[in-house]
């Protein structure tokens, strides 16, 4: 930080509010890592000046934007170019700036696929899946399952409606079997899914989890939660005392920070620096 010039490349965060944001860490973490003059800020934007906010990052030279709830679709209006993987999810987490030319794109997804992959050593082919919850998350997730060829995706969500939109999309795309339902989850449900994730905030801050933890999981189920906060929310726990292999929220969120950051800068960072980075998490959650 105390080389902070004029050459200093900007990138930042915007949302509102955005103050929580764990996204500085991990990229302020990683400009510092590989070397890179640029600096990571965050930027609360009210919903009414999306639009200011968008022509301030391309007007500012703001090299790449990490876009938060609640702008991820606003922002679609505004940018020159969206990748076909953004569109398909319907919202826009990553922008980069390339001389003013502001291009879209959307790491959620990947961010959920590679912690899995990272904790199972194993790939998404194949694999059955069931989501429960049916919000801007899981959409991300369930089509970047498909677009990995899952071999069938089971979303089920309190409100039946939100998840046949996202399974018509999957149905009209992928070869991957896409269901929804709106249903208590039960021991029937469970007993053949290879990989179960939780994308509603049940466990976010409370001990709730989003299934019966008296349900008995198969042994080869990977659990993964999109709840960050706790580290260990309920779901997890029953993951945990099952043996299962595990995919934390906080690795999701640490993983489609990297995916932009690759986006914005061509690097790759490690399983080192993911590691790095969820010490950091740790220890923040420790101090606060
Ligand atoms: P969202 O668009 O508001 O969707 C939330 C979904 O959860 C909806 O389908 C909603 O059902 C369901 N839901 C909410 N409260 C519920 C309850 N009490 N009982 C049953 N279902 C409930 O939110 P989102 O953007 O998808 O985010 C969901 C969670 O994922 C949040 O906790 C968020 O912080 C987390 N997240 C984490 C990451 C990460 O990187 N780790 C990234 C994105 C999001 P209805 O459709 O019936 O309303």
């Amino acid at each position: 930080m105390s080389n902070i010039s004029s050459k200093t490349k900007v990138y930042s965060v915007i949302g509102h509010p955005v103050s929580q944001s764990f996204s500085p860490k991990i990229h302020n973490y990683l400009f510092e890592k590989y070397d890179i003059d640029a600096v990571y800020v965050s930027y609360d934007i009210n919903p009414d000046h999306v639009k200011e906010g968008i022509e301030g990052i391309r007007h500012l030279g703001i090299m790449g934007t990490n876009v938060t709830i609640p702008h991820k679709i606003e922002v679609m209006k505004y940018l020159d170019e969206i990748d076909e993987k953004a569109k398909l999810f319907g919202a826009v987490n990553t922008i980069k700036n390339v001389d003013g030319k502001l291009y879209g794109y959307n790491t959620d997804g990947t961010g959920l696929t590679k912690s899995i992959k990272d904790a199972s050593g194993e790939t998404i082919e194949g694999k059955k899946v069931l989501i429960i919850g049916a919000g801007g998350a899981c959409r991300s997730i369930a089509i970047q399952l498909a677009i990995e060829n899952a071999a069938s995706i089971e979303i089920v969500n309190r409100s039946i409606e939100k998840a046949q939109v996202i399974v018509d999309t999957i149905n009209e795309h992928f070869d991957t079997k896409a269901v929804a339902a709106s249903k208590i989850i039960t021991q029937e449900d469970i007993d053949n899914v290879d990989i179960l994730i939780n994308t509603t905030p049940i466990g976010m801050g409370t001990e709730e989890s989003p299934i019966n933890t008296s349900l008995v999981p198969p042994k080869h189920m990977i659990v993964a939660d999109a709840v960050y906060k706790p580290h260990e929310t309920a779901f997890i726990k029953w993951g945990l005392k099952h043996n299962l292999k595990i995919a934390y929220g906080i690795q999701m969120l640490i993983n489609q920070g990297i995916h932009s950051f690759s986006i914005w800068t061509g690097v790759h960072p490690t399983l080192e620096d993911t590691e790095n980075i969820l010490k950091i998490f740790l220890e923040q959650q420790k101090n606060a």
